[in-house]
């Protein structure tokens, strides 16, 4: 049995819109990962079995390892389809925002879903959630919006109604929050929804694989050089990988090439926090992204030097400049933090 972590008036809320909504839309945030696409498609395939006009909206392309996920092909981009995303957004009955806390998350289309008059329920598990929408599910504790999506499914009383295809799209999106259940993933009721999940016929091994291992000949050999290029901090357990706008170039880098490359170092010994710093190919800015393991709070870090946030371990940023100022920017940020980094546990 799982703990009922959604609180009951929200559920009733959401079951009374839906019984009444013909138009549901569902959006997650910019530069959409495996839980923002699985959390989506997971709803998106329940809504379908109870014979509603739903649609998944993300602001722009997601990573190819995602592309086989059922439902993808009918996920609207809204960098390439604008106009007739607008009319979506504005014709809704109901906006489903899964997977982001603060509007700005999506981009291009913030503008369209916060003039919308559509209800609105936000379902997240980021910290600090922005005030946008009617109802807001926020479980910071929870490792994966896609957890909280089969959740509120089976809390509305609808498990029967989970397909396999839902079920895929569920269990990718709380594998990949978890980095395949090694960080974040010490709640046993998440393998007792995974028991759930299989029951409905998921193969989640062959899952594993079409996520983790259907690398492209070239990203395997972008990995190798980045870490080849690699600076290793011992007094400060820490590492940097860096990637410029040349080496994508000469390793025909395609968005998503690097997904990942971000939580290698921290397989080694005695690292504890990881830097990945990346020029921005549209943008004139370092895209950063932090991973730590243990206590050591990276979304401070990112915060106070790269004006960004997001998780304990895992956290993210903008950098304003070049590559070599952000690598020292880092490298103050770590003398700061130095006794956090040192510190045990
Ligand atoms: P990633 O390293 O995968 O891009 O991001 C990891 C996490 O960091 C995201 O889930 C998000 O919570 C947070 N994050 C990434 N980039 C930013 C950013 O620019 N601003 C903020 N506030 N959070 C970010
Ligand atoms: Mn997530």
């Amino acid at each position: 049995m799982l703990t009922k972590v959604i609180e009951q008036s929200k559920i009733d809320h959401f079951a009374k819109w839906m019984e009444r909504a013909d138009k549901i839309v569902i959006v997650a945030h910019v530069a959409p990962d495996g839980d923002a696409i699985g959390s989506s498609l997971g709803l998106w395939h329940f809504l379908n079995t109870q014979d509603k006009d739903a649609t998944v909206i993300v602001p722009n392309a997601f990573p190819d390892f995602l592309r086989w996920m059922p439902g993808s092909k009918d996920i609207l981009l809204y960098d390439r389809y604008k106009e007739f995303a607008d009319k979506l957004i504005a014709e809704a009955d109901v906006i489903c925002c899964l997977d982001f806390n603060a509007i700005s998350r999506i981009d291009a289309m913030a503008d369209a879903v916060s003039a919308s008059p559509a209800r609105k329920i936000l379902v997240d598990h980021h910290l600090n959630p922005e005030d946008f929408c009617r109802i807001i599910i926020s479980h910071p504790e929870i490792s994966s919006t896609s957890e909280l999506v089969f959740r509120l499914i089976c809390r509305m009383g609808y498990f029967s109604d989970i397909t396999k295809e839902g079920a895929e799209c569920i269990y990718t999106g709380m594998m990949t929050d978890t980095g395949g259940f090694t960080y974040n993933s010490n709640n046993r009721e998440i393998y007792f929804i995974i028991s759930e999940l299989l029951s409905k016929g998921i193969d989640k091994d062959d899952i594993y694989r079409k996520v983790y291992n259907t690398y492209s000949e070239s990203r395997l050999r972008l990995m190798g050089h980045v870490l080849s290029q690699m600076k290793v901090y011992p007094e400060h357990h820490a590492a940097l990988i860096t990637l410029t706008k040349k080496e994508q170039s000469n390793f025909n880098y395609i968005r998503g090439d690097s997904e990942g490359f971000v939580n290698i170092p921290l397989s080694i010994k005695n690292v504890v926090f990881s830097c990945f710093l990346r020029e921005d190919t549209e943008k004139p800015m370092i895209k950063v992204s932090l991973r730590s393991v243990g206590s050591f709070p990276c979304n401070r870090l990112a915060a106070e030097f790269f004006n960004g946030g997001g998780h304990l371990n895992a956290s993210g940023g903008e950098f304003y400049g070049t590559l070599e100022e952000a690598e020292k920017v880092l490298e103050l940020a770590l003398e700061k933090f130095k006794p956090l980094l040192n510190a045990k546990g």
